[in-house]
């Protein structure tokens, strides 16, 4: 998703005349974090950057065709938004608060529910704990990220961009330069930049170039399931206070998790947890939903979060050490909804050395370097 953005905006950014090359190792994308994702898009986040960049992300999906060359034949992306409800606990309802009020004060038009509005609104959910929910119905929900990347590439290409099937093994600098990478099939590229696109392998890529960051992959569990009796009233993007999430998707249910024991695991470590949906997943449900009591999982599987240890946030741009090196990494579980700013910050980043619309500089790499976080604390 990330790459595909970078190599679209950089194709029609007015101010670049180079080539792009993207290198993809498995263009299959089976264990790509992009398509064992929740597809899933926000505006109720705790920072103002990424309220924005979600603001410009539903910007172009509802243009996506104007956005993306005007082709007639262009898929139509359109986002359910049914709106994610966040549950908090006594614990949590000033973060929830506090959220809320950036929130609105950027044109979000999040709610907050007391437990009676809750009810009153979601009559399926049992309010037992919660003391207090947000929800926001504008621009929030499902989208089809598998439709937009392959138009991405299909539109670059169009425009000159160059796509190869091979791997990057090693990273060839000249001082706070790179000048080349080294592919698995032999061949030496020269560049001019270089963006790191690698997901939850992006550490290792980090590496071949003599850099270190915080970014790792995590395992996430996934579940589609079927409810014998769907739950009464309208059903949103539910996010209980345990961290079990559920929302509809293609007339079932989309359940996920993290695990217990939350670690760095191998890049092609996708293993189920056998035992997590009978011993947490479906008892949370069953407690929030009732009507969740009485289920059947059709499909499942594990991804990666290209989890980023620091503040859980994206980093985007050159780094310190290697001015010609552009990080695009630790998206942390929102990077498919943030592909279009990443993809139009990193053409700007590279036409002009600088952001031309929205800037990012917040989530540069330099405060990897002195270690000071810039939290997201909605992370799901
Ligand atoms: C279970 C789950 C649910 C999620 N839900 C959401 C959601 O609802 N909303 C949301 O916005 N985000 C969600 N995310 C996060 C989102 O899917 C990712 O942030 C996004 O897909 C990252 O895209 P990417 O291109 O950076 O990584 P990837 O899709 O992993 O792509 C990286 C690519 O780089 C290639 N690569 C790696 N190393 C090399 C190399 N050395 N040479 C050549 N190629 C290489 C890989 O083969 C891979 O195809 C979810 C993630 C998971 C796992």
């Amino acid at each position: 998703m990330i790459g595909s953005a970078c190599a679209w905006f950089l194709a029609s950014c007015a101010g670049f005349d180079g080539s792009v090359l993207v290198v993809e190792r498995d263009p299959s994308l089976e264990t790509a974090s992009t398509t064992r994702s929740g597809s899933s898009i926000r505006q109720q986040y705790t920072t103002g950057i990424n309220i924005r960049i979600s603001q410009f992300a539903a910007e172009h999906i509802h243009n996506f065709r104007d956005q993306t060359g005007g082709d007639a034949d262009a898929p139509e992306i359109a986002i359910r938004s049914f709106g994610y409800l966040f549950l908090a606990t006594e614990a949590g309802a000033p973060t929830l608060r506090e959220a809320a009020a950036l929130q609105r004060s950027l044109g979000v038009p999040t709610r907050l529910l007391d437990p009676a509005a809750l009810g009153a609104a979601f009559p399926a959910i049992n309010t037992d704990g919660v003391a207090l929910a947000s929800h926001n119905a504008r621009d929030e929900g499902y989208f089809d990220g598998d439709g937009m990347h392959p138009w991405w590439r299909k539109q670059a290409k169009k425009r000159g961009v160059e796509f190869a099937t091979d791997e990057v093994i090693a990273i060839d600098r000249d001082g706070d330069r790179v000048v080349a990478v080294r592919l698995r099939s032999g061949d030496r590229i020269a560049t001019g930049a270089v963006v790191n696109a690698a997901g939850p392998r992006a550490s290792g890529v980090a590496a071949m170039a003599g850099l270190s960051i915080p970014v790792e992959p995590r395992k996430r569990f996934c579940w589609i399931f079927d409810a014998a009796t769907p739950p009464e009233g309208p059903f949103p993007l539910l996010i209980d206070p345990s961290g079990v999430y559920v929302y509809p998707r293609g007339g079932a249910y989309h359940t996920g998790c993290a695990p217990e024991d939350d670690r760095a695991v191998a890049p092609d470590d996708l293993a189920m947890d056998p035992e997590i949906f009978m011993e947490k997943v479906w008892p949370t449900l069953a407690a929030r939903v009732p009507a969740f009591e009485a289920l059947k999982v059709r499909a499942e599987w594990a991804g990666h979060y290209a989890y980023n240890t620091l503040d859980q946030n994206a980093v985007i741009g050159p780094h310190p050490e290697l001015r010609n090196f552009l990080l695009v990494n630790g998206f942390s579980g929102h990077g498919l909804q943030q592909a279009p700013a990443m993809g139009r910050g990193i053409s700007e980043l590279i036409a002009y050395g600088e952001y031309r619309t929205l800037d990012m500089s917040v989530l540069g790499c330099q405060r990897i370097l002195s270690g000071q976080p810039f939290l997201e604390k909605a992370v799901i």
